[in-house]
């Protein structure tokens, strides 16, 4: 089975230490900062991504699986990510020419003034296939975009990633495979720790 990169920007060095130190859990983005206040609002652009057989390109599936967080306000937009804007914006079907090769999304990590982030946007590599909870025609070497979107909006609230096989942040993970779509004890300390 193949295994993809989850890749959020600006946190390669932590992704660094998390090799050397394998016993580490959560980690946070560094410097720490989290949203002004919750729920965060998080939009999923309208423009869905082709390879999702679900009636609009896995728009309506993102809006409900990001809500995993439990302080996440979330909808679809027809506005586009603007980056260095709020709200923090998903998008489906374009890579933001940030999230080529292994990677299968990226979030811009960079938005924020002291310890506070003001936005957040997410882009999708359309290199490779998905599919979501509302698609019914089966996996074969797609990627749950359910999860890796739940994994995406662990990065928007300032999480970095986990060393915990299994946990939501962790970095990478296997086609066909959904469990990043609930959290794990390990993503919820994570969060409890910013929140
Ligand atoms: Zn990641």
């Amino acid at each position: 089975m193949n295994k993809k990169n989850l890749f959020a920007l600006a946190i390669a060095l932590t992704v660094i230490v998390i090799s050397a130190e394998p016993v580490m859990a959560y980690t946070l983005l560094s410097p720490r900062r989290t949203w002004a206040s919750t729920p965060i609002t998080v939009r999923v652009y309208t423009g869905g991504n082709s390879t999702i057989n679900d009636g609009d390109g896995g728009v309506t599936a993102v809006v409900g699986a990001i809500k995993a967080w439990g302080i996440i306000s979330s909808s679809s937009t027809t506005q586009n990510a603007v980056r260095g804007s709020a709200p923090a914006t998903i998008v489906l079907n374009n890579n933001g020419k940030v999230c080529t090769g292994s990677c299968l999304a990226a979030t811009l990590t960079g938005y924020y003034t002291g310890s506070t982030i003001y936005d957040a946007d997410v882009y999708t590599n359309t290199r490779y296939s998905y599919t979501s909870s509302r698609e019914t025609d089966g996996c074969s070497g797609e990627y749950d975009i359910d999860g890796i979107m739940t994994h995406e909006v662990g990065h928007v609230i300032g999480l970095g990633h986990s060393s915990v096989s299994g946990a939501t942040m962790y970095p990478s993970v296997s086609s066909c495979n959904y469990n990043n779509r609930t959290l794990e004890a390990d993503d919820v300390a994570g969060k409890n720790d910013l929140y």
